[in-house]
């Protein structure tokens, strides 16, 4: 194989449920051409097979579930073996991804060992106490994100970073993140990468060119997401696309 690239999901194969024009044709020539594909997210409300879906839908890729690679997988690595019980403030996607550690979901925040948080689109004030409870008597504290917001249909939703803050407000703690740019979830990675170099596409800086960075890997950032054209992106990238349909002639030029 040529290489792996690494691609986001969220502002570079589609913004909410609106797909990028020309995405799939590009994953597509990728796979053709001889490259590696996997999908990272720091999405842990869905599951694997929810984000499967979602991609072959929007963007009519046959992706397949060993390719996708999510925080709530990256959470649930962070835990397997140190932890019995956890609290969840999230969706599907960590309860799915904890059961394949063998960790328990609990309702009763007395028994956990540790709170999960990620996004959570069923949030109130009484499971928001209950983990503040759990963390304040001692269980551990993990993050699946710490992304503040998440594109949706009206503008930027709050995302688990901001639920995450109002637990770590409350507690004194500071959470173990697993997602991008993490350890957690460059160690899922890697178990995946089969050929390199390696590339990531992203449109955002802090997690996807940040990851990037982190591990010597090759930056790429698609403006169809977070960063406008003409923003100063922090860290820089090794390029610029206006999309992902740009992406098989960039490699092809620089590989040759
Ligand atoms: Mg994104």
């Amino acid at each position: 194989m040529k290489g792996t690239v690494i691609c986001d999901l969220d502002g570079v194969l589609f913004v909410g449920s609106r797909p990028i024009p020309g995405a799939g044709e590009a994953l597509t020539r990728l796979a053709e051409q001889g490259y590696d594909l996997l999908f990272c997210t720091n999405n842990s409300y869905r599951t694997v097979g929810d984000l499967v879906k979602r991609i072959r839908a929007l963007v009519g890729f046959p992706a397949e579930a060993e390719q996708v690679v999510g925080s709530a997988e990256a959470a649930a690595r962070l835990l397997a073996g140190r932890v019995e019980r956890a609290y969840v403030l999230g969706g599907e996607g960590i309860t799915e991804a904890l059961a394949s550690v063998g960790v328990d979901q609990v309702d009763e925040w007395t028994r956990a060992q540790a709170v999960v948080v990620g996004l959570d689109r069923d949030l109130d004030y009484d499971r928001l106490a209950a983990a503040v409870l759990a963390v304040s008597r001692g269980a551990l504290l993990v993050a699946t994100n710490e992304d503040p917001t998440w594109p949706g249909p009206e503008g930027l939703y709050p995302g688990a970073g901001a639920i995450l803050a109002a637990v770590e407000t409350a507690t004194g703690r500071t959470a173990e993140v697993a997602g991008k740019p993490r350890m957690p979830m460059r160690d899922a990675l890697k178990t995946r990468i089969r050929s390199e170099p390696v590339w990531v596409v992203g449109d955002r800086p802090e997690t996807d060119l940040a990851m990037a960075k982190a591990e010597g890997w090759k930056g790429v950032l698609v403006l169809t997401g977070v960063v406008q054209p003409g923003q100063d992106p922090d860290p820089a990238p090794d390029h610029v696309l206006d999309s992902i349909a740009d992406l098989p002639e960039l490699l092809d030029q620089t590989q040759r």
